[in-house]
């Protein structure tokens, strides 16, 4: 028996990538393939797993000093930025989405929003924005969100005649509304409701002293002499001159002509009285309550139901009158409600120009 040759191992197997392959057979060996793969397998976990272990040691120092400085070290308050404007406008019954804000901070930022807007009603609402920071830096940012019914128009509330026993009342209700009026004063009253009216940021204008048609109207002389009269008292009550006046009966009044021999002095008046820097004004709305309303419920009426949509109303009213006065806080709430703001009468607000008669 002859012996069978045995072909040594490297030419039955040859090397090909590492792993042993037989060409006659033209398959791998099992026993090395699998050993190979497993050796390789191992190998390369070890390798990720080793990476990945160098990047969580690294990350959690990052993290640990990130920490350690929010916590102790930081000075810095978050930056808090609206986004949208400070003051919104929002017409009664719409919705109100809140931009929100903006929070820039390294460390962890707990955010809150305090207050709350009734679209329902008009008025002006807050609202806050807090951010706090790990270490307790505080940044805070407020808007203001005004809820108004649409413009309707301009509303001038004037008075004549006083001051009188009922000023002071309507100078609370006036305040309890912040709305500003204008007073056309002649030499009753007491100087301190004259001084309120200016401090509380009227308009404090002139009727004449004496309010006497009979003396006012006789002539030009009679007319200043009286106006200088009622300038030099709210002069020395102010210390400032107004240049803001009201004709006794209005520039159209007919009163006048008894009086004036003539001479047309309501005409000479008009111009007169602009030459010497003045400008004077009538109104569009009479209450009636110097004849024809004599009830807080018709003054009420008379105004609100007569206002100018779209334009200025400028209302004729009496703070002599008690039942006049009790009228305007019927007419601010409409107005309000209703779209209308409300101005104190100055050089170039609309001055209601009555057609002259004589
Ligand atoms: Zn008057």
């Amino acid at each position: 028996m002859g012996s069978i040759p045995v072909a040594p191992a490297t030419k039955r197997f040859s090397i090909s990538f590492l792993f042993c392959y037989n060409k006659t057979m033209r398959r791998y060996h099992p026993a090395i393939l699998y050993t190979e793969i497993i050796v390789w397998g191992v190998l390369l976990f070890t390798i990720l797993g080793m990476l990945f272990a160098a990047d969580i040691v690294a990350g959690a120092e990052i993290s640990d000093k990130r920490g350690d400085f929010c916590a102790r070290v930081d000075t810095d308050a978050p930056v808090l930025t609206l986004v949208g404007d400070n003051s919104i406008n929002l017409t009664l019954g719409a919705e109100f989405v809140d931009p929100g804000v903006e929070v820039a901070d390294y460390c962890d930022v707990e955010q809150k929003v305090d207050g709350e807007v009734n679209s329902a009603a008009t008025g002006e609402y807050k609202i806050t924005y807090t951010a706090t920071d790990e270490r307790g830096n505080i940044a805070s940012v407020e808007r203001v969100i005004s809820v108004h019914p649409e413009y309707r128009g301009t509303i001038y509330l004037t008075f004549d005649d006083g001051p009188g026993v009922y000023t002071s009342a309507l100078l609370d209700i006036l305040k309890k509304y912040n709305v500003k009026a204008t007073f056309f004063v002649t030499g009753v009253g007491d100087d301190d409701l004259i001084l309120r009216e200016y401090q509380e940021g009227h308009t404090v204008g002139l009727h004449t002293w004496s309010h006497d048609y009979a003396y006012i109207y006789q002539n030009l002389d009679t007319y200043f002499a009286d106006l200088a009269r009622i300038q030099e008292r709210v002069k020395n009550i102010t210390g400032e001159e107004s240049h803001i006046i009201r004709f006794p009966g209005g520039s159209s009044n007919t009163v006048s002509a008894r009086y004036d021999g003539g001479t047309r002095i309501m005409s000479a008046l008009a111009n007169e009285v602009e030459k010497r820097g003045y400008t004077y004004f009538d109104w569009n709305i009479s209450s009636g309550d110097a004849g024809g309303a004599n009830s807080s419920d018709a003054v009420y009426y008379n105004v609100v139901e007569r206002l100018v949509d779209g334009g200025s109303s400028v209302i004729l009213q009496h703070d002599i009158k008690g039942f006049s006065v009790d009228a305007v806080e019927g007419i601010i709430k409409y107005g309000l409600d209703h779209g209308f703001v409300f101005e104190r009468l100055t050089k170039d607000s609309f001055t209601a120009h009555h057609g002259i008669n004589n």
